[in-house]
């Protein structure tokens, strides 16, 4: 068997046409192909019209990672040296790195070990704590963690009780829903970051976007991407010198995605539905495969329609060495498992922050029992048959 790695892009003629004809136009880099990326995911996230109200499509930025998406959102919401902000410590360094890269303290959220997300109860006993201790977070980013969204309702109330902000880091969650409603539309939160790296649901090989219903928001977050510079004549502090003239009104980045990115991007958005069809049918047959096994796969949420970036599963106990074992068979069989993710606040450089082991322990736990399996559209059946007879002969 060829190698088998955990996620892999689908690229095809289309993508690969779509980004030789920017190539060849006026435009590699701020031109048209970005607002229309930026509006192609617009609408793929825009809320569902009711009797009683009609949904604009929420604003989007796109950028050139979703770590500078989380950057720039962090910033655009507030946050700054002294405040704190609070994430899942099963995630991907970027969703609490971005945090520190604007000074602010970073805390953990220990997890629900069976969805690996966010545990809300936990969430709540903390945020009561922290209410007593004056430590509350201006920012709270959630990980949706394998594309299964958070109980979204839940952290919204209690942001209306404690005043924080809403980040949904769905790095893992483009075209997911949570009770029916496309993850991004931002119903019970602030601002939903996507990534568009190549492992990831659809891929402009880097790249990233915020997308948000607040338009001052928004256009902080605009500024923020592109230097703090304005040539928007209402922005300036005075009257523009001419059709030459610009000004920094913030300190910015250059977080731009380029015209190839976007173009790759706009291509792979027509095929978002098809992906994550495709992704939720091959994780049935892995849930049907591990039925009469000992294995659990992370639990379905009722309320979600996962985009299953990754299957996950379980091991039925703490048992480092079978962990081992296993993901090393796997490895030796031709089978890119992985784990998502190495808790956080174990990390070397979070442990210097002050961090340790044994400060979020389902999360510790988690992570000696979690295994991500192989899982993207063009993964064959047979791939798949053989992926699940060699994890069983692990057992
Ligand atoms: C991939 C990922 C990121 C970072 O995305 P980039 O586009 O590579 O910067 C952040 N958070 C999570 C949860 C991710 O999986």
């Amino acid at each position: 068997m060829n190698y088998i790695p955990y996620g892999k892009q689908n690229i095809s003629d289309q993508d690969i046409a779509a980004v030789v004809e920017v190539l060849q136009s006026d435009f590699i880099t701020q031109g048209p192909k970005v607002p229309e990326f930026e509006r192609a995911i617009a609408l793929q996230c825009k809320q569902k019209d009711t009797a009683e109200q009609s949904f604009e499509p929420p604003h989007a930025v796109a950028t050139n990672s979703a770590t500078s998406a989380l950057h720039i959102s962090c910033l655009a919401l507030g946050v700054e040296q002294g405040d704190l902000v609070w994430t899942s410590p099963i995630s991907f360094v970027a969703s609490s790195n971005c945090a520190l890269y604007c000074g602010a303290k970073i805390d953990f959220i220990d997890i629900d070990l069976f969805t690996g997300n966010i545990s809300n109860k936990k969430l709540a006993d903390k945020l009561k704590q922290a209410e007593i201790n004056n430590t509350l977070p201006k920012v709270i980013i959630v990980v949706h963690l394998a594309g299964q969204s958070c109980d979204m309702k839940e952290v919204y109330r209690l942001s209306e009780r404690y005043g924080f902000s809403i980040i949904e880091d769905a790095s893992h969650a483009i075209g997911a829903r949570y009770n029916n409603e496309a993850v991004g539309c931002c119903q019970y939160s602030d601002i939903t970051i996507f990534s568009f790296h190549p492992v990831k649901i659809i891929t402009s090989a880097e790249g990233g976007m915020a997308l948000t219903d607040n338009s001052t928001l928004a256009k902080k977050l605009r500024s923020l991407r592109s230097h703090g510079v304005t040539a928007v004549a209402e922005d300036m502090t005075e009257p523009s010198h001419g059709p030459w003239y610009y000004q920094q009104i913030a300190l910015g980045f250059n977080y731009r995605m380029t015209e190839l990115q976007a173009a790759l991007g706009v291509s792979q958005t027509t095929r978002l539905h098809d992906f994550v069809a495709k992704r939720n049918e091959l994780a049935t047959i892995y849930d049907n495969a591990f039925k009469d096994s000992p294995l659990t796969p992370l639990t379905p949420s009722d309320s979600a329609y996962s985009a299953y970036h990754l299957y996950i599963v379980l091991l039925p106990v703490v048992d480092s060495e079978l962990h081992k074992n296993m993901l090393v068979g796997l490895r030796a069989a031709n089978i890119g498992a992985h784990v998502h993710y190495i808790p956080i606040h174990t990390q070397p450089y979070y442990q210097e922050l002050g961090f340790k082991l044994g400060d979020f322990p389902n999360a510790e736990e988690y992570y000696q029992r979690a295994i991500s399996l192989p899982l993207y559209p063009e993964l064959s059946r047979e791939e798949q048959s053989y992926i699940v007879k060699t994890l069983k002969s692990l057992l």
